[in-house]
């Protein structure tokens, strides 16, 4: 009874751990975004405000509580903070919660090499994609760089789980093969589209889904993606926020879908399976 006492303590502890670790991640993507658009060094330069320039202090940097507190204005020139700032944190802590809640917790309790090799590598690309949403959402772009680091990242997970006999040679391949159909897809789609629909980051972004999920699971990643898409497409257009020849960056649809496939793979492995292969 004490043993399930703890273990329930434990259990609410990583994941009250995990909610303050997504908004830590929260704000250093919001940091790095921000960084990266004007060129700035963002490992050695220390965070300022945008507006006055002042250096933050360390009361300042806490997510979430520090926009709270400060009740979203700038301790020193008491200029308005942007709300991108305290939803990144949100949405980041939202997500890094649902993920240990979901398939983190199991994989600390079940503790093995495999899972760890497999928990690590989730919190690394839940970090990544959630970054790609922000940077395409804000200034319509995804870095080329950060899809080949990713796709390099993703052929040592691969190369380790072959290592620990979980995976066999032909899976790294069949997944490769995969990524450049979705490559091609997305091409296509820009070929037809002439280029209004979607864009070449886009479609090197497909190429990684495609390379990490292979088949069917990244084809249910792009469903996702355009189903979300459409839907909050056709929202923006009705709520006359967007008309119906504004861009809309679909970076954030497709991150979107992986990060809710990578949080409910358990369940949504059967329904995939069930839809493609019975
Ligand atoms: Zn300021």
């Amino acid at each position: 009874m004490l043993f399930l006492g703890s273990m329930f303590i434990l259990y609410f502890e990583i994941l009250v751990l995990a909610f303050l670790f997504g908004a830590g991640i929260g704000s250093f993507i919001n940091a790095v975004a921000y960084r990266v658009n004007i060129k700035k060094d963002y490992i050695k330069s220390r965070s300022s405000c945008p507006k006055c320039g002042h250096v933050l202090g360390f009361v300042d940097l806490i997510p979430i509580f520090s926009f709270l507190f400060l009740r979203g204005r700038c301790r020193y020139c008491k200029e308005r903070i942007s709300y991108q700032y305290i939803v990144v944190e949100l949405i980041s802590a939202i997500v890094f919660f649902a993920y240990f809640y979901f398939v983190g917790v199991a994989q600390i309790f079940n503790f093995s090499t495999v899972n760890f090799i497999h928990l690590l590598y989730s919190v690394v690309f839940i970090g990544i994609f959630l970054y790609i949403a922000l940077y395409d959402y804000l200034y319509y772009e995804i870095s080329d760089r950060l899809i080949i680091i990713s796709s390099i990242i993703t052929l040592i997970y691969f190369i380790l789980l072959l290592a620990l006999r979980v995976i066999p040679f032909g899976l790294i391949l069949s997944h490769l093969f995969i990524g450049i159909l979705a490559f091609l897809f997305f091409l296509g789609v820009i070929i037809i589209t002439k280029g209004k629909g979607m864009g070449g980051g886009d479609m090197k972004l497909a190429f990684l889904i495609g390379f990490i999920f292979g088949y069917p699971a990244s084809i249910f990643v792009l469903f996702i993606a355009f189903l979300v898409g459409a839907v909050v497409g056709l929202l923006l257009v009705s709520l006359k926020i967007k008309s119906m020849k504004s861009m809309i960056p679909f970076g954030p649809f497709l991150s979107c879908g992986v990060i809710l496939y990578i949080i409910f793979y358990q369940y949504l492995q059967h329904l995939v399976y069930t839809i493609f292969f019975i």
